[in-house]
């Protein structure tokens, strides 16, 4: 027997379980499938030993109460589950020869009164560049303010404005190339560097965390994976683990349910993948899809870059006094981020920029009571981990492991003595946990091309189907799935469907 809903979920990520929320708190009858034990996707905890080790998390943006995002955390029925914390620092900066500490609050006071000390002559430069990352986020976020005919047109203009990767905004103000890396230090967090990545994405993502701040729920990931998973229940919704979507029926271009390995065939008004977008249209519907263009036009998308991650437990392990209220530092061995990108991508850890996060300094008492964790990852490519033997695979983690402690040793004299649990993930297991081809943690790569109105909308080429995913606009991150998690709940409820 078929069983039937308004909307049948594909996946319980972040944007699945957003769409999900949203759509049950607005009394649609919803079903969300998830092939994995446990909801998140990416969000999630893991123990080894007495430790408890943040998967992939590290900060959130722009979550503040007067945000979009905020609005959404309202209408998903969570604003007043989560709190969140937020570290006295944005982040630690170091270069060869030269760091810096940037404050949470009064950051772009602080950046000016930096910038007029140490790079006096680039103070009007920066103080354009900053009004120009400014006019773009505001225009941006307001979008959904205005009517939709100034809003296609406002969107064009930023489109235009964003059609250039971060380094051509940063470079047309800044003349220091020491300056210019300051500046640009947030690409790890969008998973390019400033020449590769849309300028649209870095503008919207600095002046959010510089504005706003940076935020990390208390508790944990599992915290908002909870109170999305609370709210659906409580809503109506109903949640399926354990299951894998086989495939997404797809009756003369319209998609009728979808097809279970263990409940079989679930019937749906409408559907939503947050599923890959590659393999939502390619496996998932293969081929029962009439635009023949749009596989081809997926086909030559490029995935984002996956990551490399190292996780430390540690005992009665104290950090030097300077760093005891850190939580982010980036390791810059150079000021030439494309360089230590692609160091990263040659798994050269020495040469590599690495991102290291003292959880423990931020969420004392809340992950982890007795014990400290820490992590550190770097940018990393699939293919290459994916084509090694068990043996070479193992080998690599062991070696790539050793050379990012030595790497914290550098910093930390001494700290390998009270690493207690050591754990990694790798570009090949982080597409174990979610099916994203290539491990691709923010769907398609951020570059100017798969950026704004170049990356596909939620509705796409079969009618009923939806996406909401880092793979769809407005784009990667949890913030960013959460927007497209929004984006598809609303076009069904706008359908009237
Ligand atoms: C190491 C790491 C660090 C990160 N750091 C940050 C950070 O600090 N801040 C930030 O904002 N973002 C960060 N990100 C990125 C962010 O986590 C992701 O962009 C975001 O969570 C993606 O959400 P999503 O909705 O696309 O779903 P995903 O997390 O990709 O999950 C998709 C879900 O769909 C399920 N699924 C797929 N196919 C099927 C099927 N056929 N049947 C049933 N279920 C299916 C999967 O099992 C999975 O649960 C990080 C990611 C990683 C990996």
């Amino acid at each position: 027997m078929t069983k039937k809903y308004d909307v049948v979920i594909v996946g319980g990520g972040i944007g699945g379980l957003t769409a999900a929320a949203i759509l049950s708190k607005k009394g649609k009858k919803v079903i969300l499938i998830e092939r994995n034990e446990s909801l998140g996707g990416y969000l999630d905890t893991f123990q080894r030993n007495e430790f408890i080790f943040e998967a992939s998390l590290h900060i959130m943006d722009s979550c503040d109460k007067k945000t979009q995002t905020y609005k959404i955390f309202k209408q998903s029925g969570v604003a007043d589950k989560i709190k969140f914390l937020k570290p006295r620092y944005l982040y630690r900066s170091i270069f060869p020869g030269y760091s810096i500490t940037v404050p949470q609050v009064d950051t772009i006071k602080w950046y000016f009164k930096k910038i007029s000390q140490d790079f006096p002559a680039e103070k009007d430069g920066a103080k354009r560049l900053f009004e120009e990352l400014d006019y773009v986020y505001d225009n941006l976020y307001d979008l959904r303010a205005v009517n939709m005919t100034n809003r296609i047109s406002r969107y064009k203009e930023m489109l235009s404005r964003g059609n250039t990767p971060a380094s051509s905004l940063i470079n047309r103000f800044i003349k220091d190339y020491r300056l210019r890396a300051m500046l640009g230090q947030l690409w790890p967090y969008l998973g390019l560097p400033p020449d590769k990545v849309s300028s649209l994405y870095f503008s919207y993502l600095w002046v959010g965390l510089n504005r706003y701040g940076a935020f990390y729920p208390c508790g944990g990931s599992r915290t908002i994976v909870s109170a999305f998973q609370k709210s659906i229940i409580d809503h109506g919704g109903k949640i399926i683990l354990n299951d894998n979507v086989k495939k997404i029926v797809v009756v003369n271009n319209m998609a009728t349910g979808v097809v279970t390995e263990k409940n079989g065939v679930i019937e749906g008004r409408s559907v939503i993948s947050n599923a890959d977008a590659l393999t939502t249209y390619t496996r998932l519907i293969g081929k029962n899809i009439s635009n023949k263009f749009f596989i081809k036009r997926l086909r030559r998308m490029t995935p984002s870059i996956s990551v490399f991650q190292c996780f430390f437990g540690l005992k009665d392990y104290k950090l030097p006094k300077d760093y005891s209220e850190d939580y982010q530092i980036f390791l810059n061995p150079s000021y030439d981020f494309t360089k230590t990108y692609y160091a990263a991508l040659d798994n050269d850890v020495d040469k590599a920029s690495l991102t290291l996060t003292l959880h423990s300094n931020l969420a004392k008492g809340s992950i982890n009571s007795k014990r400290s964790v820490m992590s550190i990852y770097m940018p990393s490519n699939y293919d290459c981990w994916n084509a090694m033997s068990r043996n070479e695979y193992l080998d690599k983690k062991q070696q790539m492991c050793e050379s990012m402690i030595a790497r914290l040793k550098s910093l930390f004299p001494g700290i390998n003595r009270f690493i207690q649990t050591k754990e990694t993930l790798t570009p090949v297991s982080l597409n174990k946990r979610t099916g994203n081809s290539m491990g691709a943690i923010f769907g398609w790569a951020q570059t100017p091309g798969q950026a704004g109105l170049r990356r596909l909308p939620a509705k796409g080429a079969v009618n009923n189907l939806f996406l909401a995913s880092a793979w769809t606009q407005p784009g990667g991150g949890v913030v960013g799935s959460m927007h497209s998690g929004r984006n598809a709940a609303e076009a069904i409820m706008n359908m009237g469907r």
